[in-house]
């Protein structure tokens, strides 16, 4: 029988354990959402959840895929970007594995991780990735040995953007879907729409969305809330659609590859989608589950990591919570 690697991730608000074979067949992870009773993540509330629901969540998946201990032949963790305590349950978590069950140890780069496990789906080659998630929007490229970040937030994730909007409307954490079915309700399904005006910050090749945030919050207040979601998220993906084009045009590349939470929005893949067949490209997401923050993407770029001949030692793996996307160097194809 074929081995399996585990994953860890735990950068926020998740907590997912989950498996890849050593040939590369995806399993689904086994997660749990902290989800906070009022206001944000508190990162040592968050990191408090991941212990308490730890061990529950390892033995599951293993039994649940009828594997045992012995078929584990590696663990590889999220080593950042994320929040430390955070990080450091996962990474403790994964020393603690590595270590019992007597095989190698692997930290890797979580954003990586979002276009790996996105490759290895879709079975695009050479993307461009927009990496659309609660803490992180980036659009990346590779360009030789590096994902390079081509264009970013300069301030708030956009998901984090529409969750903070969402609570605003006492909506609880994750905000991003009800905002979506507010928005899909509002327009009947996207057949009659009116897009009313909020700020469009695209800076260059770089993205901002606090500025549109403190507006949809006001402009929720005169036009009600499907109003306001729909021209939220027509404007807010938007931008990102632009950079993303942006990109494929300077990189000359021709795939578009989404990932990270907010991936899971039907009209930014709609919106992708439209944008890609208008220049011959090809828009791509995983499913959902892999979409989110999971396991399953952190043992896939292990694996890929692991076949090269790379693995992490005791002494050099703590976490890095702000481990940028193109310090991590790309060795296989
Ligand atoms: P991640 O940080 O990648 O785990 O993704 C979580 C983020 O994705 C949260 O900010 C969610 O609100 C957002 N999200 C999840 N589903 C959707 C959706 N259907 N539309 C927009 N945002 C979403
Ligand atoms: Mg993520």
């Amino acid at each position: 029988m074929e081995g399996v690697i585990v994953g860890v991730e735990s950068t926020a608000h998740t907590l997912s354990i989950g498996m890849v074979s050593e040939s590369g067949e995806l399993m689904p992870s086994e997660s749990s959402v902290f989800t906070p009773e009022h206001g944000g993540i508190h990162p040592r509330e968050a990191a408090d959840h991941h212990s308490r629901v730890a061990s529950d969540l390892v033995s599951s998946v293993i039994s649940r895929e009828g594997f045992s201990q012995s078929d584990v032949k590696a663990v590889s963790f999220s080593q950042g970007p994320g929040l430390g305590p955070c990080l450091r349950v996962g990474a403790s978590l994964a020393r603690t594995l590595s270590k019992s069950w007597e095989v190698p140890l692997i930290g890797v780069n979580h954003c990586v991780a979002h276009i790996e496990v996105g490759r290895n789906q879709t079975g695009c080659e050479d993307p461009v990735l927009l990496y659309a998630s609660g803490g992180n929007t980036q659009v990346i490229a590779r360009a030789g040995s590096r994902y390079r970040v081509l264009g970013e937030t300069l301030d708030i994730g956009i998901g984090n953007m529409l969750d903070k909007f969402a609570r605003t409307h006492e909506i609880p954490f994750p905000g991003g879907p009800v905002i979506e079915s507010k928005a899909s309700e509002w327009s009947n399904g996207g057949s009659s729409t009116s897009n009313l005006e909020l700020p469009y910050a695209v800076h260059g090749m770089d993205l901002a969305f606090s500025g549109i945030l403190t507006a949809a919050i006001s402009l929720s207040e005169r036009e009600g809330l499907g109003a306001a979601s729909w021209s939220l998220q027509e404007h807010s993906f938007a931008s990102c659609i632009e950079v993303s084009e942006r990109a494929l045009a300077h990189t000359g590349k021709s795939e578009l590859l989404l990932g990270g939470g907010v991936a899971c929005n039907g009209r930014l893949r709609e919106m992708a989608q439209i944008m890609c067949e208008e220049r011959g490209a090809t828009a791509h997401w995983p499913e959902k589950q892999y979409c989110i923050d999971n396991g399953t993407m952190i043992a896939e770029l292990g694996r890929r990591e692991i076949e090269m001949g790379r693995v992490t030692k005791l002494e050099e793996s703590a976490i890095n919570p702000m481990l940028r996307t193109d310090s991590t160097p790309i060795t296989w194809s």
